[in-house]
């Protein structure tokens, strides 16, 4: 009853932003309205919350209009509200969108280099990790750690291994694909995001950074090396944190054989297939009494896994998961969760979720249970 309330406000909310040819935000099937005030205000709000201030935004837009006998933008109705009704911002500042969004790009700049900083890694890390999951794709890094750079430091200046910095970091991003992300990871350290890139694809993309290198002026005037490690979605890891250590590891092994090298990842498809049982679930979503029962799991990961039902729940809802194995005496397992997106199918929605649960406390019971279940198999 609650979801079709807020379905409708929806569609009241888009009507606006609309009708002043606005598109803060996405607007599409899963977008919340916690995120389309966001936008706006800079704030989080739980989806009742920003239903709630919707509800009275709207209001408060009417109310002016007549007032005014002309109407107002939807930015003079959110400023009033929350200035002068709700007192939820103290001393808000008029910018540009424009001027906006170049502030929020330079926070996410690294000074030194001009790629992107680790900030904007882990916001990027994970939206390529949601979206390649949603549509099946893969998803590589490449990790590349500069060979003896103290030495570097130590044996030609700091000044020199900064001008190293800055070479490396435009030689790589001329290597990478337009939807290729490099960013400063640490010291002297580069992640690379591939998206949609298998492994075959993500060596062959740091084979090219490493045979640019020797090429180069960098490489003739400093004997610069790197080493590289590789790791691939879902071949190697089943979550963003475990791609990355995924590649890290495989990075150790690159400098451990002997450095300048570069090295991929292991598949571990069996250990996460080994979570891949039938499992059923029963979902509690919060604030809701009626759970969903007997939904078929797909995908489970130590990052998540996706289920499909026919009742609509908007992004970032809350869930509480219990799984149950039909195979063996498997005991049921519990785990607390986020949608993170939602995509109509016919008459139902697929829905992607992320644990909030660490990976090192779900894997014991998700292993040990599909394990035991495995032996009964
Ligand atoms: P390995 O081959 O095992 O990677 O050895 P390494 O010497 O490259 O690695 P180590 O971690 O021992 O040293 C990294 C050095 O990078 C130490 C640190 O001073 C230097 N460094 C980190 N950030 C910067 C920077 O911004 N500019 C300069 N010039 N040096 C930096
Ligand atoms: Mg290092
Ligand atoms: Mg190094």
């Amino acid at each position: 009853m609650l979801k079709n309330v807020h379905g409708d406000l929806r569609s009241r909310v888009l009507g606006l932003l609309g009708g002043e040819g606005m598109h803060p935000a996405q607007g599409g099937e899963g977008e919340s309205l916690a995120r389309m005030l966001g936008d706006f205000v800079h704030l989080e709000f739980t989806e009742d919350e920003a239903a709630l201030h919707w509800e009275r935004i709207i209001g408060n837009y009417e109310a002016l209009s007549q007032r005014l006998s002309r109407k107002p933008s939807v930015h003079v109705a959110i400023v009033d509200y929350f200035t002068s009704e709700k007192h939820v911002l103290d001393s808000p500042l008029l910018v540009e969108v424009r001027v906006f969004r170049q502030t929020e790009r330079l926070a996410m700049i690294d000074g030194l280099t001009g790629i992107f900083n680790r900030r904007y890694m882990d916001i990027m890390l994970k939206k390529e990790f949601n979206r390649c999951d949603r549509y099946g794709k893969c998803l590589s890094v490449c990790i590349l750690d500069i060979d003896d750079f103290k030495n570097i430091n130590d044996t030609r200046g700091h000044q020199f291994g900064d001008e190293v910095l800055r070479a490396l970091s435009t030689l790589i991003k001329d290597t990478i694909r337009e939807e290729d992300v490099v960013c400063r990871y640490g010291g002297e350290e580069f992640l690379v995001i591939l998206p949609e890139t298998d492994a075959d694809g993500a060596r062959a993309l740091a084979e090219r950074a490493h045979a640019a290198l020797k090429d180069s002026p960098l490489f003739q005037t400093s004997g610069v090396t790197f080493s590289a490690g590789v790791a691939t979605y879902p071949a190697s890891a089943g979550d963003v944190a475990t791609l990355v250590m995924a590649a890290d590891r495989a990075l150790y092994q690159a400098k451990f054989l002997g450095k300048d090298r570069i090295e991929c990842a292991a598949p571990e498809r069996r250990r996460y297939d080994r979570f891949n049982r039938p499992w059923s679930l029963d979902i509690y979503p919060e604030n809701e009494s009626t759970p969903i029962t007997e939904v078929v799991a797909q995908n489970i990961s130590l990052g998540g896994t996706h289920f499909e039902c026919p009742v609509r729940y908007p992004v970032d809802t809350l869930l509480t998961i219990v799984f149950s194995s039909d195979e063996g005496d498997a005991p049921s397992i519990e785990a607390r969760a986020r949608i993170s997106w939602v995509k109509k199918n016919g008459s139902t929605y697929l829905y992607g979720v992320s644990f909030l649960d660490s990976p090192e406390t779900l894997e014991p019971k998700l292993s040990l249970t599909a394990g035991r279940a495995g032996a009964e198999a």
